[in-house]
């Protein structure tokens, strides 16, 4: 049996090897190195997958947040609202900005933003709230979109873990998350579920005008050659990660669903097991799994992740620490107990791999590994 990774980015590589290289090559022969035409075209195919009328590249994932977030013109005192179950980035480009970030405690069975008490975060001072579609399953958008319109708020999608995800509507309708909110941000990192070789990004929007203000951001706050209308940043995608990403993105669909098969025989194996929680299934929205996360009950997670490790099978802990509790982050406004269902999270949640790559004989290791210490 092949050596069991978290994310297996070598055999994925290894079956796209002969056009990836060819068209790495071709890159670097042409000298076309930034917004060659490789990038044009990866944004035009990006659209098309997305149905959304503009994708801005970037070069990662939290450059686009900050983009996104200097487009709408977000002034330093902003509150913008977020989920405190998630990855640093979200929160960090919001105090980077000198905004201030609002943090909302999440639903124990979906990880996702409480509506109830983000709406209630809500003062006169707010002005945007980030849903975190968070390990490749939606934020409740639905609800979402109709807070934020009766309290007249930006909505900036962080759907770093989530790219090719359906949001269903009540009225059977579906839209890729990412492009349901008045912006989406992604990231192209190597392990996200569309990932490059390198760093990557990219933003999206159906508004014009709001395009127009986010390429010029993106690009030193330049409206024509050296005439800078706005302050912006210097962010690009490379067109050698964009030639992969185009490469990557015919793929993508397949890798959402060997994600899925690799989640339903998690879920098989540990659906019906007292000590494990297994990650709840919405029905506005299927999954694409970024990470298969279980939440563990009154299991000790350090040994059983030593455990496993003797094993040769990798967990991870996203994420260990609430953001309330990280220094950079500490705030008079909040206090240890706050956020009672982040906390539990945060003690009690474990990954396994989760990837494109896993054999059956991969997963039924993994899971009898798992079961082994829980029925010990
Ligand atoms: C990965 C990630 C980001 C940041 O993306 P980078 O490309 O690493 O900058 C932001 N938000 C979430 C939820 C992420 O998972």
């Amino acid at each position: 049996m092949k050596k069991i990774q978290m994310v297996d980015l070598k055999s994925q590589y290894e079956k796209i090897q002969t056009e990836v290289d060819a068209s790495v090559l071709d890159v670097i022969r042409s000298t076309q190195y930034i917004n060659g035409p490789e990038v044009k075209s990866f944004q035009k195919e990006l659209e098309e997958y997305l149905d959304v009328k503009h994708v801005i590249p970037c070069a990662n994932g939290t450059d686009a947040l900050q983009i996104a977030m200097m487009a709408l013109d977000l002034k330093p005192g902003d509150e913008v609202i977020t989920s405190n179950f998630t990855y640093v980035a979200t929160a960090e480009v919001i105090a980077l900005l000198q905004l201030t970030p609002v943090l909302v405690d999440v639903y124990a069975d979906t990880f996702d933003i409480d509506i109830e008490a983000m709406e209630k975060a809500i003062t006169p001072k707010t002005k945007a709230i980030v849903p975190v579609h968070l390990f490749g399953q939606a934020s409740n958008m639905e609800a979402l979109m109709e807070i934020a319109k009766k309290h007249n708020l930006f909505v900036i999608e962080d759907n770093a873990q989530a790219i090719g995800c359906d949001y269903l509507f009540k009225d059977g309708s579906k839209q890729k998350v990412g492009t349901i909110g008045t912006v989406g941000c992604t990231s192209f990192f190597p392990a996200k579920n569309l990932g490059c070789y390198g760093d990557g990004g990219a933003i999206f929007t159906n508004d014009d005008e709001l395009a127009v203000k986010l390429r010029q951001t993106a690009n030193h706050g330049q409206s024509r050659q050296y005439i800078h209308d706005r302050v912006g940043v210097n962010s690009r995608l490379d067109s050698i990660q964009a030639a992969i990403l185009r490469i990557k993105l015919r793929h993508l669909d397949t890798y959402s669903a060997e994600r899925n098969k690799a989640a339903n025989y998690y879920d098989h194996a540990f659906g019906a097991h007292e000590k494990v929680k297994i990650p709840k299934r919405v029905s506005y929205s299927n999954h694409v799994f970024h990470q298969y996360t279980l939440q563990l009950n009154n299991v000790n997670r350090e040994e059983i992740i030593a455990f496993l490790r003797e094993k040769e099978v990798p967990a991870m802990i996203y994420y260990p620490i609430p953001l309330h509790m990280q220094d950079a982050y500490t705030d008079a406004r909040y206090k240890k107990e706050d956020f009672p269902v982040t906390e539990k999270l945060c003690a009690t949640v474990i990954s396994l791999p989760m990837q494109t790559e896993l054999s059956e004989e991969q997963l039924k290791y993994i899971t009898d590994s798992v079961l082994e210490f829980l029925n010990k």
